[in-house]
């Protein structure tokens, strides 16, 4: 099965923390934090439409102003999507900066603050001066931030003395094209087939025409059994600077259940449980018995201390080991 979206964390473990996801076949991607971005190039950085910040720590959003800087002059609308406190944080970025010069520049910053049971709006807008911004009605917040009709993005509230967000991906359904039976039915691949795709995310009648071309239709459903398998979606979770305890832990489950991959952080070693809890952060085996007991087929740990920047692979081995159910509890 083809993949629809790719996930990679683009930095190393003792590195400020982002991870990068783009779509198959289509020039859109999403970031979950901005810490270094320096590892991304420009353009995949112009093909992030939603940002997704766990919490405003300075390893997790320094990365604010190089995006800001590459996407300045284009016409785009970034969602960005943070904890209490974010819309200021935001304003407080761009109130360091002078903007006299904009006006005939069209991009915009649509910021979401999410609060346990409201979500805040803020948008910033290139034509008015980017400042200030201008407030939208507020939402109710129920876990669901996102609802595309291909995908959900959910979050919830994790504790790191301040609320940090941990966040869920979910694909609702993946197509698989079948190259061998679109070729028997004399179709050749093209921007048809995102349209295709669309058409079925949106549940549209089976019953209606699909054009492939302007000559050739088929019913969509007829199509669809022709030429696609649907299957399972892919679904991803992305967790980082949390302390555990019982809630937290239901909490965190609850993001990863059944992903296929968990992102995690892991940022002390599980001799060190006492100074995490002090820290707020998770162990190895803390992250590694989360991502067993959410039953995740794979789990990549990032965000460990500096302390431990000799010793990365005793953090790795930490985590896999609980991740398979070897050795310490808790
Ligand atoms: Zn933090
Ligand atoms: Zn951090």
């Amino acid at each position: 099965m083809r993949p629809s979206f790719y996930m990679r964390l683009i930095n190393g473990p003792f590195e400020d923390p982002c991870l990068f996801v783009s779509f198959a076949f289509e020039k859109r991607a999403f970031l979950f934090d901005l810490g270094d971005l320096q590892k991304l190039s420009a353009k995949d950085l112009l093909k992030v439409s939603h940002i997704f910040v766990s919490h405003t720590h300075i390893d997790h959003f320094i990365g604010f102003d190089r995006l800001l800087r590459i996407v300045l002059g284009r016409n785009k609308t970034i969602k960005l999507f943070g904890p209490p406190g974010f819309i200021a944080n935001v304003e407080g970025k761009l109130n360091s900066y002078t903007w006299n010069l904009i006006k005939d520049h069209s991009l915009v910053l649509d910021v979401l603050e999410i609060h346990p049971t409201v979500i805040k709006n803020r948008v910033f807008c290139c034509e008015k001066g980017l400042l200030p911004g201008i407030d939208r009605p507020s939402a109710p917040f129920n876990w669901e931030i996102v609802k595309a009709p291909r995908f959900s993005i959910f979050t919830d509230f994790l504790d790191h003395k301040i609320p940090s967000l941990g966040f869920r991906m979910e694909e609702r359904f993946h197509v698989n094209m079948l190259k061998e039976k679109m070729d028997a039915l004399g179709l050749t691949p093209g921007p048809w087939i995102n349209r295709f795709k669309q058409a079925l995310f949106e549940k549209q009648d089976p019953n209606t025409p699909f054009f492939v071309t302007d000559q050739q239709h088929f019913p969509l459903g007829e199509l669809a059994e022709k030429i696609a398998i649907i299957s399972p979606g892919q679904k991803i979770a992305y967790i980082t600077d949390v302390i555990y305890n019982d809630e937290t832990r239901e909490r965190m489950i609850k993001l990863a259940k059944g992903v296929n991959v968990l992102f995690i952080e892991s940022a002390f070693c599980h001799e060190d449980q006492s100074m995490a809890a002090r820290k707020y952060h998770l162990t190895t085996v803390q992250a590694g018995n989360i991502a067993r007991e959410a039953g995740v087929d794979s789990m990549q740990v990032f965000h460990f201390s500096t302390r431990y920047m000799h010793a990365g692979h005793m953090l790795y081995k930490e985590a896999k080991d609980a991740f398979k159910g070897l050795g310490n509890d808790q």
